[in-house]
Parts: structure tokens; sequence; C-alpha cells
């Protein structure tokens, strides 16, 4: 057998990028946020309750760097630069001449690229005087990683986290209260935004958009208190890129260039993270490697939804953004255990879905889990339900690679390991894993704001 080199591209602390990119230098006519009452655009006044005046200043920027605080480096330098594997296991097994590499951001103690948002959102939070911080999370990744950033400046954090990732993941719980997060099941009756739903429907699960509007309505009645967001803004994506400048570096390193750029889709920053570094450069015509979005058929915002102004939480709190969505009160069925849930999605990515920059595929989870499975036995990694979307995409786009027989390069992200959520795969083993893929009729988007 042939010695396989290069099975773990690493990058040392010095090497690791200083500067975030911001897409929004290179992208013109960028729909703008309109104000949830009056559907004008928003302006920075707006979001000056719940945000601190950086976060707010980088949500609207056209400058193409933005330098990340040393303070911020000093936290990233724990945990990164982060690996990019190369799959020798999972091309052995495909039997493909594709060369599959994996960008592996699980290697923090939260296990998922969230903490890359979250070290910076807490930190601005941190120097604007801002002593507590409300959130929403679903899965509960985000909700662990901004509890152990606001452990770490010191700020007290509040996580609405969804009533059926709270029942059925116990495990995260206790991690955000390790790191001192105080955890509510959302809806609750904390919020007249919680209290509203229970009325309609007690037994209510819960969703994203619901423990977005609950986090914002508490952020917004406390002077000391702003609300932090794990995804969909364009500062989240933003902040992310440090994934896909880091891989552009490793790869210089070996001498490569992907053809394929791949990553899952829930609001989009993981994916904005590695593949808008490649949009700069496909922007800029200085390659054109395909890039594709990977989401759940249990909420296929890009693949069924439409392309519309809408609501980005239930209560009608937050900015309402142009994009591509399922509709504000979406819910995805009950048996879904893969992840990626929500109804919306970043409007950069929108917009370049729209423009036909990207492609975007659905899978349900059965499919996904089930290429999870087959990558944790090739490569000795779990990875996260999330994840396994981007998995999937790869090991479809591998197969194809086989059948015209060319070797083509591909990169996914590997956006989290799946330690906390092995009761999907659980399910999936004993063959209990119902059907969550949702038909065109759950569309909610009758309700789409009049602009
Ligand atoms: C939250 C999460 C996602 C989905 O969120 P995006 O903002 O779309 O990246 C994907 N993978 C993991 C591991 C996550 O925790």
């Amino acid at each position: 057998m042939k010695k396989e080199f290069n099975r773990r591209i690493t990058l040392t602390e010095k090497e690791m990028p200083t500067a975030w990119y911001n897409i929004q230098a290179d992208i013109e006519d960028l729909p703008q946020y309109l104000h949830p009452e009056t559907l004008q655009p928003i302006c920075e006044a707006d979001l000056a309750p719940i945000f601190p005046p950086e976060i707010i200043k980088q949500e609207l920027s056209k400058e193409r760097y933005i330098e990340i605080p040393e303070a911020v480096q000093d936290i990233y330098h724990t945990y990164r630069p982060s690996p990019l594997h190369r799959a020798y296991g999972l091309e052995r097994v495909l039997d493909t001449p594709a060369k599959i590499y994996y960008k592996y951001e699980g290697g923090n103690a939260t296990g998922s690229h969230k903490l890359n948002s979250a070290v910076p959102q807490v930190y601005y939070n941190k120097i604007a005087g801002i002593k507590r911080l409300t959130t929403e999370t679903g899965a509960g990744q985000w909700g662990a990683a901004l509890s152990m950033a606001c452990d770490h400046f010191g700020i007290e954090s509040m996580v609405y986290m969804t009533k059926n990732s709270f029942v059925n993941k116990p495990g995260r719980r206790t991690f955000m209260s390790a790191f001192g997060g105080n955890v509510v099941a959302s809806p609750s009756q904390l919020t007249k935004a919680g209290r509203d739903v229970l009325a309609k429907d007690p037994e209510c699960g819960g969703s994203l958009g619901i423990a977005i509007s609950e986090a914002v309505e508490d952020a917004l009645s406390r002077q000391d208190t702003n609300y932090a967001l794990g995804s969909v803004l364009n500062h989240v994506a933003m902040h992310q890129t440090i994934i896909g400048l880091e891989t552009q570096k490793q790869f210089e390193k070996i001498d490569e260039y992907p053809d394929v750029v791949i990553a899952c889709v829930g609001g989009g920053s993981n994916f904005a993270g590695l593949t808008f570094p490649y949009m700069r450069d496909k922007l800029a015509g200085k390659a054109n490697p395909r890039i594709i979005a990977v989401e759940s058929t249990a909420a296929p915002s890009l693949t069924k939804g439409v392309y519309a102004y809408d609501f980005t939480d239930v209560g009608h709190m937050c900015p309402v953004a142009k994009m591509y969505t399922m509709g504000a009160s979406f819910m995805p069925k009950g048996t879904h255990a893969g992840g990626l849930r929500y109804h919306g999605m970043n409007p950069i990515i929108s917009k370049l879905y729209h423009d036909k920059m990207i492609e975007a595929v659905a899978y349900d989870q059965y499919d996904t889990l089930s290429a999870g499975l087959l990558f944790s036995r090739a490569e000795g990694i779990v990875p996260a339900p999330e994840s396994t979307h981007a998995v999937k995409g790869a090991i479809v786009e591998a197969l194809k690679a086989k059948e015209e027989g060319v070797a083509k390069t591909i990169v996914f992200c590997l956006s989290g390991h799946g330690y906390f959520e092995m009761y999907a795969y659980d399910a999936l083993l004993k063959g209990q894993l119902g059907d969550s893929s949702t038909d065109e009729q759950s569309v909610a988007i009758d309700a789409l704001p009049k602009v």
C-alpha cells in the first residue's frame, strides 16, 4: 500500500488569519433589512436596543476585511487553526478517484463552529458595558457556545432552548449549566411571546422562530441586557469566515484548490464560513469552484421555500429580511432528529442562490444519518446530525466523480461532532427513525409581510 501523506494539514497559531472576510464588500444590490413594524429600511438606531455598536457596524459594513480583536484571537488560539483532514478512509470505502477533504470544526469544548461567533459577539458586548446576554438555541450547540464565551468574559447568559431539544438533550442543558448559563424551555411563561404561543398550543414543542422572539423580548425589557443570534445574520456569517480563510491557506500548503466546496445549511453560518472566501475568488473571476449548500428535507428553505421578504422570528420583533423562507410560523415535524430546522436563510446566501452562484440540494434524515454512520466508521469521528448533511453531499459528489472517472478535489465543512446527539444515531440503528420530510403544503407563507 502506498504511503498516505497530508492526512491532516495544520497551520500554526501565527499562521491563523487575523481578519475576517466581509463578503458584503463584493456583493452589489444586497436587499436591505426592513423594520418589522414600518417595513421601511432599518437604520443603526433600530438595532441599538439589542446589539452593541460594533456588531451593528459589522452587520451593515461594506469593508472587505475586519480585524479580529486581540482578545478574540487569544481565545481562537486555544482551539484554532482547526485541522483540514484528508478523508483517505472514506475515499477507500467509496472507491472513488476523488480526493475528499474536510475542515473539522468540532475540536473545541463546545463541539461545533458556533464558538467562532460566540466569542466575538460576547467580547463586543463586554466592551460596550453589557452585563447580560439572551439567546435562543435549537439543538443546543449555540447555547453551549454562548454560555462558555459569556463565562469567559464574565457576562450572565440566558438561553431559550426549543422545548423538544430541552427534553431530548439533557446533556446539552447540563453543559450550559456547567458554564453558568441559565436555560429555560421555549415557549416559556417568562415572556409575552412565549405565553401567547402556549395559550394557543400548550403542547407546542417550540421552534427557533419562537425562541428568538422570547430572547429578543427579554433583551428589550432590560437596559443591561443585549441579545445574540447564533446564525442567519451577516455578522455571524462573517465571523465564521475564519473557517474558509484557514482552509485556503491549508490548501495552498499542499498546492491544491478544490473543485467542489460543500457545507450544510441551517441559518447558513458554517456554510458562509467555509464558502464565502471561495465565493470571493469566484466573484473576482480567479477560480470557479462549484459551491453546494446541503439542507434538510425537514426544513428545505432553499429548495422548497420562496425568495421573499419575511419575518426572521415568530413575534415579529427582529428585522425583516429578503431571504428564502418557509414562513416564520413554519414548524418542522416532531419526528425530526437531524438538526437544521430554521425557517429562513441568511440573506447573502439567499441572494447568491437566487443569482445561481451556488447550488442547493436537500436530503432526508435517514440518508444523512446513514452517511454519518458510514463516515464515522471510515474516519473515526461521529459527525453532528447537521454535519451529516455535508457528509452526504460530499459522498454523492465523490460517487459522481467515480462514475465520470475524474479525480476531483472535494472539500466539506464537518461543522461539529455528534457525541451529544447519540439519540439520533440510536434511532437510526434501531430502525426507529421517522420520516420528517416536509411537503409543499406545509410551507407557511400565507403570512408574509406585505412589502
Ligand atoms: C448550528 C449548527 C449547524 C447549522 O447552523 P448554520 O448556521 O447553518 O451553520 C450546523 N452544524 C452544526 C454542528 C451546528 O451546531
